[in-house]
């Protein structure tokens, strides 16, 4: 299944790949080491209307297909998988709830400075009772009198990618013992504490934080917890995006290095057992390549696709992990160095199998739809 795009999506994922090779992957490693994104990067983004991916023209997006959107999380870990994360996210979760959920305030006072990267964005489910079990939120928040569509949120959030540094935030609050909904929350006021910056070993780029919150102010965007967790589904295909980049990356480290390094008066790669690891690598590639743009293709038909959102998203990121660890056996001691940039894909990849729901929570979407 070949990738179908349109001159001018493929124009664009061009430009996407040429942003990549000179702006991110030269830097990945200094990233990583330094355990954070510079500031600057945000407004390069913004400057290619990188955050504008899944909003509509009429806001100033770039109404992309899933498919693209997909193809552009690809392109991004291939260079750097904590900016690519934190581009899938931003775009199918953040600036995708401002599409279906925000009023036309809400869009005129945030979008314009969002679009330009200059408002930081972050996505806020996860606390410390509630993982997988998400309706488990105790986060609560309560009306504030005479200011409507302002609520007190109380309670705190943890895991959250890029809290540390974010000037806004999609939050998910209870406002009842039934209901649940989502906030907009600005940083820079009183009731906003980021409590501890979690470092994490892949992904370690990215900023993930816990913040607790004390009578902090939200801005109510009306939606329910269903309709706010259904943009996972897009989501999803982008964290597939990003471990197949992290696949074809490290399989393609792989294969060179087999080329290169010589033992026994041989090439690696002229050894039987070196050749299984890169034919089982080739065979995870392409099948979670496939998914994904299955995946996508459903989406973009605007068919249901919990099932195949949760297939691909399952498949590629355990290949992801498959490939990552053949590719350090496959450069031996040296894949286990920070010298060689396999280590880092590999303690990268494990991200795929956690965020945006794990992988056992994705076995059980699909068991309860092959079920139904
Ligand atoms: C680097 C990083 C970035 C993140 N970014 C964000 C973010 O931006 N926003 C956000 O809201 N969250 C974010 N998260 C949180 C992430 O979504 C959660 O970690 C994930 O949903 C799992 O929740 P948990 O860690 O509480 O694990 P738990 O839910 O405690 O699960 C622990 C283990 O039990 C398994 N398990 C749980 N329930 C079941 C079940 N019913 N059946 C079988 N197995 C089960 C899980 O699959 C897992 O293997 C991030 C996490 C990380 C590590």
């Amino acid at each position: 299944m070949e990738v179908h795009l349109h001159p001018e999506e493929a124009a664009l994922l061009n430009k996407v790949r040429e942003f990549v090779a000179t702006e991110v992957a030269p830097f990945s490693r200094e990233w990583d080491t330094q355990r954070g994104l510079p500031d600057s990067i945000w407004t390069k983004l913004g400057a290619l209307n990188l955050f504008g991916l899944t909003l509509p023209k009429s806001l100033g997006g770039l109404d992309v297909s899933c498919t693209l959107y997909a193809e552009i999380c690809r392109e991004f870990a291939k260079g750097d998988p904590a900016l690519s994360m934190n581009v899938a996210a931003i775009n199918a979760l953040c600036t995708a709830h401002f599409t279906h959920f925000a009023t036309p305030e809400q869009c005129e006072k945030y979008l314009p400075g969002i679009l330009k990267g200059e408002i930081k964005l972050a996505w806020g489910l996860t606390e410390p009772d509630a993982g997988s079990d998400a309706r488990r939120v105790r986060t609560l928040a309560t009306p504030i009198e005479g200011r409507d569509g302002y609520w007190h949120l109380n309670g705190g959030k943890m895991f959250i990618t890029n809290a540390l540094k974010a000037d806004l935030i999609i939050m998910i609050a209870r406002i009842s013992d039934t209901e649940l909904t989502a906030f907009l929350l600005e940083t820079n006021q009183p009731g906003f504490t980021n409590v501890e910056r979690i470092h994490t070993v892949g992904v370690a780029a990215s900023y993930t934080t816990r913040f607790d919150l004390v009578d902090a102010v939200g801005w109510h965007t009306p939606c329910k917890f269903e309709e706010a967790i259904g943009l996972l589904y897009r989501g999803r295909l982008g964290i597939a995006g990003m471990a197949v980049g992290i696949a074809e990356r490290a399989h393609e480290l792989a294969v060179e290095y087999s080329k290169t390094r010589e033992q026994f008066n041989r090439r690696l790669c002229d050894m039987q057992s070196v050749q299984n690891m890169l034919a089982d690598n080739e065979i995870d590639v392409t099948a979670a390549q496939q998914l994904l743009r299955l995946g996508c293709s459903v989406y973009d038909k605007g068919l249901p696709c919990v099932r195949e959102a949760s297939i691909a998203k399952l498949f590629a990121s355990e290949a992801a992990n498959r490939v990552t660890n053949r590719a350090i056996q496959i450069h031996g001691g040296r894949g286990m160095t920070f010298d060689y940039l396999v280590e880092k894909l590999w303690r990268d990849a494990k991200l795929t199998e956690i965020g945006e729901g794990a992988s056992e929570i994705q076995r059980m979407v699909i068991a309860k739809q092959v079920l139904r």
